[in-house]
């Protein structure tokens, strides 16, 4: 079965409103054509299914895939190139936008196979090159890991550079730190296409930041972009047309949202800041679900801590 085309085929109401529809089901994943030369494939990011991560895959004369979702998307990344009549041999590079396990997971077993090069920025290198070992054995007995294993990362990418996919598909590097310290996002300006990784999240959810005020000048920046006609993002949906700006405001919105109940948090504990009490607070007030797992309870006092600890971070909210 072929990819479901996307935009294409869709109702005005549907594209004005900012959303693609589902199409084509694989699997457990999605895909949709974007554009004649890319792809995005929905990929699972957990057994309740009510969770994903994009993949995102640029045709052109040779193949460029960016991020990989965890490595159970391996399957529906190859099974994406070879219904397109094409051979994962062909897949020049896989560009990760960051380091998270979610987005890096399939890098491994894809390279192994395409023989191609991995590329990402310096600061992430590590976390691709070592992940946890926890993440590389299965989570219970009989369920896969969620990350094929450490991958060398080929090419180290900065601010400025390009990746070519031939036919003039040409991604541009855009170093967007904030989500991690390594985060781009990538501009195929060609297309109007801009796959942002993590930099925009979603709202409604908690924004998952390592430096939040340089967060938001990522997202300040991504928005100054002129012409952007598609907004590819890892676990949001994606959007096309004037609607996708709005995006990168409801991100800074909720970010401003998220900060606003940690300083009262904090004033309301006292003391020195106890990252666990505030987090407490914080989830009720903004009615959050709990964390489901210890390490996510970990992750999210370092958000807290990030937040406290922001330099700057009040007066460029209030810009
Ligand atoms: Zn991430």
């Amino acid at each position: 079965m072929g990819c479901g085309r996307g935009p294409r085929l869709m109702g005005r109401a549907l594209v004005s409103a900012g959303f693609y529809p589902r199409s084509v089901r694989m699997g457990t994943g999605d895909c949709m054509q974007i554009t004649p030369h890319i792809h995005a494939i929905r990929t699972p990011q957990g057994p309740a299914g009510d969770r994903f991560v994009y993949v995102y895959i640029v045709y052109g004369e040779r193949i460029v895939v960016i991020d990989t979702g965890f490595a159970v998307a391996e399957k529906l990344i190859l099974d994406d190139i070879r219904s397109a009549g094409r051979d994962p041999s062909e897949i020049d590079c896989i560009v990760l936008t960051h380091g998270h396990p979610d987005h890096t997971g399939s890098a491994k077993a894809i390279r192994d196979l395409a023989g191609c090069i991995v590329a990402a920025h310096p600061q992430d290198r590590h976390a691709i090159e070592n992940p946890d070992p926890a993440l590389l054995s299965g989570p219970a007995q009989g369920v896969p890991p969620l990350v094929s294993g450490p991958v060398p990362v080929g090419r180290l990418l900065a601010e400025g550079d390009t990746i070519s996919a031939g036919k003039g598909l040409k991604l541009e590097v855009l170093y967007t730190p904030g989500h991690s310290p390594g985060s781009i996002s990538l501009l195929l300006r060609s297309e109007g296409a801009l796959f942002t990784g993590d930099a925009v999240q979603a709202p409604g959810r908690m924004p998952i930041f390592a430096d939040p005020a340089a967060l938001v000048r990522s997202l300040r920046r991504l928005k100054a972009i002129p012409g952007l006609m598609h907004y590819l993002p890892g676990h949001d949906q994606p959007a096309e047309g004037a609607a996708l700006y709005q995006r990168f405001d409801d991100s800074i919105a909720n970010i401003r949202r998220f900060h606003t109940a940690v300083k009262q948090a904090a004033l309301e504990t006292g003391g020195k800041p106890d990252p666990q009490a505030i987090a407490a607070r914080v989830f009720a007030s903004l009615n959050l679900p709990p964390a489901p797992s210890p390490q996510l309870a970990a992750m999210i006092n370092n958000i807290i801590l990030a937040d406290l600890n922001a330099v700057g971070l009040d007066s460029l909210l209030q810009e």
